[in-house]
């Protein structure tokens, strides 16, 4: 039997967390009979409260106070009887219907189907691919698999590293290794030491309303400068060396060029870090349009103004629909809810259409706080320009280099780029190397990078086994 319910929301990180409980608040007159909310973490939290509430006392304090204040609100939601929480499930399939959607799923390998009226995407953001020479060197590690492995399972290196990028997670990041006792050996940045040129009238129009965030940024900053760990900035071009004496290849040497010098760094760790963008999969997958977003230089869902997709009974909302922080992604779920019944017949209570109107005034200053982010951290140019014997799809070891031979061919966009060369058909889908595909592409022809579009994606959106296949079950299994 094919479990129903009349509202899905895939990711329980703040965003989805928030709707499903502003969505259950009311009383029965004014809420939807169920709710289930599914995510493939084991607990709620998304990225930024990943493992929040099974946190070890000591690391939970290093994490911060935002992370740790978090707990109680995700404690509540998740025991909240009227949602159905299916954790360590995956979504690996989306199948837009007239009258809803039905989801493949699978948990702890057992395949199961649901049907939701509404379908809720939920499901955060990831890194900025970061393509340079030697990226692929075991060694050289994004930043946020740092940060996952540290959350989820209180491990940090044990050897100095080099932090390279920019952005804030990278200097909230600095001092979560700091706190740990972590060596940073230097912090390669490839933005500027001060505020952009650009940056400044979106920090003045960012101030009312934001003292606490910029303030916490600023402390991350004096932090680093205290614990007198090197800084360079305006980095341009970065070059990762295997160790010669490694027989395994790992990382031996970062080379990096400031203007028009290039250094020298001995390392072994190298973790790299360039902003976050949408993880549009899902949206992709369901058909929903996306549309090219300039200031962030993303693709995100094309969303109304309440959140509804181009697919009706498909929703979005979070950095998932596009990056705002995780504060904003918790005031996003209260203000979706209202409309969100509404679409389903029912009357919103009058307290959760009073909330609603909080959390619009509660958005309207994380807004002029993402436009100064934007302007500060705008993509660094040390990831753009991609060499040719940069790998650009680390699965299937494709180079820049090849990516531009086959434009001199005729290759017209990305999914001709993939019949060509294999490219994006690892495990990873394309969702790594599509957008550097795209731009490697677009320079070559001298088309804008939006002009080049996405990768189809293909079916199934996770891995899963051929025994995860053939074993479809009749029934969901038990929520909780
Ligand atoms: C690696 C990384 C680390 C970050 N660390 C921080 C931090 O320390 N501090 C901070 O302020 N911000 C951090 N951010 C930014 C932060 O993630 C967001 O601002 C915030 O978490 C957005 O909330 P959200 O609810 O929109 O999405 P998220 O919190 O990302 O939640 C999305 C959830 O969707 C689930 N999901 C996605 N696809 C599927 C699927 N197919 N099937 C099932 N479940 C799925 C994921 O498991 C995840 O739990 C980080 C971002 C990344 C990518």
């Amino acid at each position: 039997m094919i479990h129903k319910v009349d509202i899905a929301i895939i990711g329980a990180g703040p965003a989805g967390m928030s709707l499903a409980q502003s969505l259950v608040s009311g009383d029965e007159k004014t809420r939807p009979p169920s709710v289930a909310v599914i995510d493939e973490q084991k607990d709620g939290g998304g990225q930024v409260y990943r493992a929040a509430l099974r946190q070890a006392p000591d690391l939970a304090s290093v994490l911060g106070q935002e992370y740790q204040s978090a707990r109680p609100w995700l404690q509540e939601a998740s025991q909240n009887p009227d949602i159905q929480f299916y954790f360590r499930t995956s979504a690996w399939n989306i199948e837009p219907r007239e009258d809803g959607v039905e989801l493949a799923l699978v948990s702890a390998g057992r395949n199961w189907r649901l049907r939701a009226k509404r379908l809720v995407l939920a499901s955060g953001a990831m890194e900025r691919p970061t393509p340079f020479s030697g990226w692929q060197t075991p060694g050289v590690m994004t930043m946020g698999a740092a940060q996952t492995l540290m959350k989820d399972a209180g491990l940090v290196p044990d050897q100095p590293l080099v932090l390279l990028g920019s952005g804030p997670l990278l200097y909230l990041f600095a001092k979560q290794l700091l706190q740990s006792g972590v060596s940073i050996q230097a912090v390669l940045h490839t933005g500027p030491r001060g505020l952009r040129a650009a940056a400044w009238a979106a920090f003045w129009a960012a101030l009312p309303g934001n003292f606490s965030p910029l303030g916490k940024g600023l402390l991350w900053r004096m932090q680093l400068a205290l614990a007198r760990v090197p800084q360079v900035f305006n980095v341009a071009e970065v070059v990762a060396q295997p160790d010669p004496q490694d027989t395994a290849g790992g990382l031996g040497a970062l080379r990096y060029r400031v203007g028009g010098h290039w250094h020298t760094l001995q390392t072994g760790l190298v973790l790299v870090h360039d902003g976050v963008v949408p993880n549009t999969h899902l949206a992709a997958a369901c058909g929903c349009s996306l549309t090219w977003d300039q200031q962030q230089a993303c693709w995100r869902p094309e969303l109304d103004e309440t959140g509804r997709s181009s697919q009706s009974q498909i929703w979005a909302l979070g950095d998932g629909a596009r990056i705002m922080g995780s504060e904003a992604a918790r005031w996003q779920g209260v203000a979706m809810a209202p409309a969100l019944l509404e679409s389903l017949g029912y009357q919103p209570s009058a307290a959760n259409l009073a909330r609603c109107q909080e959390a619009q005034r509660r958005l309207a200053p994380l807004q002029r706080l993402r436009r100064f982010l934007d302007a500060q951290f705008p993509p660094a140019g040390a990831f753009s320009e991609i060499s040719d014997d940069t790998q650009v799809c680390r699965c299937e070891a494709i180079s820049a280099g090849e990516i531009r031979r086959i434009a001199g061919l005729g290759c017209s966009g990305v999914n001709q780029a993939r019949s060509f060369t294999r490219v994006g058909m690892g495990p990873c889908m394309g969702r790594q190397c599509g957008a550097s595909v795209a731009k490697v592409l677009a320079g070559a022809q001298g088309k804008p990078q939006s002009a080049l579009g996405y990768f189809t994606v293909r079916l199934p959106l996770k891995p899963v086994t051929v025994g995860d296949l053939c074993a479809l079950e009749a029934d969901a299994p038990a929520s909780g």
